[in-house]
């Protein structure tokens, strides 16, 4: 066991998707490592390592938080209090016992089963006869469990490894997904709805670093609207860090639009005008991605030939990772990831400004290029790009 340990909680971080992959392997779990250790750096004592195959943290939680902050590493399925104790099968039993006598006065759990498995074959005792050794110690030890092998309340874990062995169950399920860093950088169109903050943290989720973008029509929009963009972004950064964030008044384009164009088209001119100049900005910060909250049939700029239209403007990959969700679940995910109640907020979006009655559901491209021809389109996408603003939005 590592010196100064002792009051240390043990963490032991199970990853998903991370643990599948076969040459990149070391890479992933190199980064992955890393991002663990930044969650901790709150903590003065954090220690994270790699030792045989699982990653073990040691760490003093002094706010309760520690088990939830690594959980919420990209990268990682689950997360799980353990102990670490010899090879010894009395001192395997009895450390088990403890280990479920501490659950059972805390949750009450009736009933148990324990896993072992034996990751150093040269240990003698086989994995069945491990798990019926624990087993049989914690009864004796535990007289309110039982063992139920097919829906127990506690499923424990006995790993024996060359060096140690460990005890645990899984405990809190974390996202999943790939170690933030290892899939490139993409550049959100981020409104203050439910669905573009969803859209950012699933990208996210990937490995994306996200940067983001956001439109206003100040003074039609009020800064509180922008502060509310913001405040979205601070929740995002508490999973992906410092999101920087470019911030642009669209509204010398949108009185542009509404001056000279066709009211029925004005929602799907704007989108266009807004990806064009997302592609700019993302091209001059290294984005090679654009990504956006929308999803098929929503919303009249959102039915398949009005993508279509609005992807005519760009050559980036454009990513709507909500494309094919119900909205239902674009909720529950918002709820999940915190960002629900920031986005129902009633302020006002820069698109709702001069929303048209009835917008073309079934835009022709030809149609809005004749439209937009009325338009110095270039000239209005560089004033907008060279006017924005950059803001880093730091975790809380
Ligand atoms: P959201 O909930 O993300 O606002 P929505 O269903 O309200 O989405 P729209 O308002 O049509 O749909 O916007 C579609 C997408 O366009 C958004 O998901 C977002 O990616 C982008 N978008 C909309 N408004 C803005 C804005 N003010 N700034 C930046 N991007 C925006
Ligand atoms: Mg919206």
């Amino acid at each position: 066991m590592d010196n100064n340990t002792n009051n240390k909680n043990l963490y032991i971080v199970r990853c998903g998707e991370v643990a599948l992959k076969g040459m990149n392997k070391p890479y992933f779990e190199r980064i992955l490592l890393e991002r663990v250790k930044g969650a901790l750096r709150v903590y003065q004592d954090a220690e994270a390592k790699w030792k045989e195959g699982l990653m073990l943290v040691r760490v003093t939680d002094s706010d309760g938080k520690a088990i939830r902050r690594i959980a919420n590493v990209f990268g990682v399925a689950s997360v799980s209090p353990a102990v670490e104790t010899g090879r010894d099968m009395d001192e395997i039993s009895q450390a088990a016992c403890e280990y479920m006598m501490d659950i059972v006065n805390r949750e009450g759990i009736k009933t148990f089963k324990v896993k072992a498995k034996r990751a150093d074959k040269s240990f003698l005792v086989e994995s069945p006869d491990i798990s019926r050794i624990v087993g049989a110690a914690i009864l004796k030890y535990c007289k309110v469990l039982k063992v139920d092998v097919h829906k127990p309340d506690c499923e424990l874990y006995v790993d024996v490894r060359r060096e140690a062995t460990y005890i645990f169950r899984d405990k809190i399920k974390g996202f999943g997904g790939l170690p933030l860093g290892t899939n490139g950088r993409g550049l959100i169109l981020m409104s203050g709805g439910i669905d573009s903050p969803v859209a950012a943290f699933m990208m996210a989720k990937r490995g994306m670093t996200i940067e983001a973008v956001h439109f206003h029509s100040y003074p039609y929009t009020s800064q509180r609207a922008r502060q509310k963009v913001e405040d979205l972004c601070r929740v995002l950064a508490g999973y992906m860090g410092t999101i920087r964030m470019y911030i642009i008044n669209l509204l010398p384009i949108q009185e542009q639009i509404v001056m000279n164009c066709p009211e029925d088209e004005t929602t799907l001119l704007v989108r266009r005008f807004m990806m064009r100049i997302a592609e700019q900005v993302a091209v001059r910060n290294n984005c090679m991605m654009l990504i956006t909250g929308e999803d098929l049939g929503q919303v009249a700029s959102q039915t398949a030939e009005a993508l279509v239209v609005t992807d005519k403007v760009v050559d980036m990959p454009v990513m709507r990772p909500l494309i094919a969700m119900d909205k239902i679940d674009i909720m529950d995910k918002a709820r999940e990831i915190g960002t629900y109640d920031l986005s129902i907020l009633p302020y006002e979006d820069c698109c709702t400004v001069f929303l048209p009655k009835h917008p073309v559901t079934k835009p022709k491209l030809r149609n809005i290029e004749r439209s937009e021809s009325a338009l110095d389109v270039e000239a209005l996408v560089n004033a907008a790009v060279d006017s924005l603003e950059v803001v880093d939005i730091t975790p809380q």
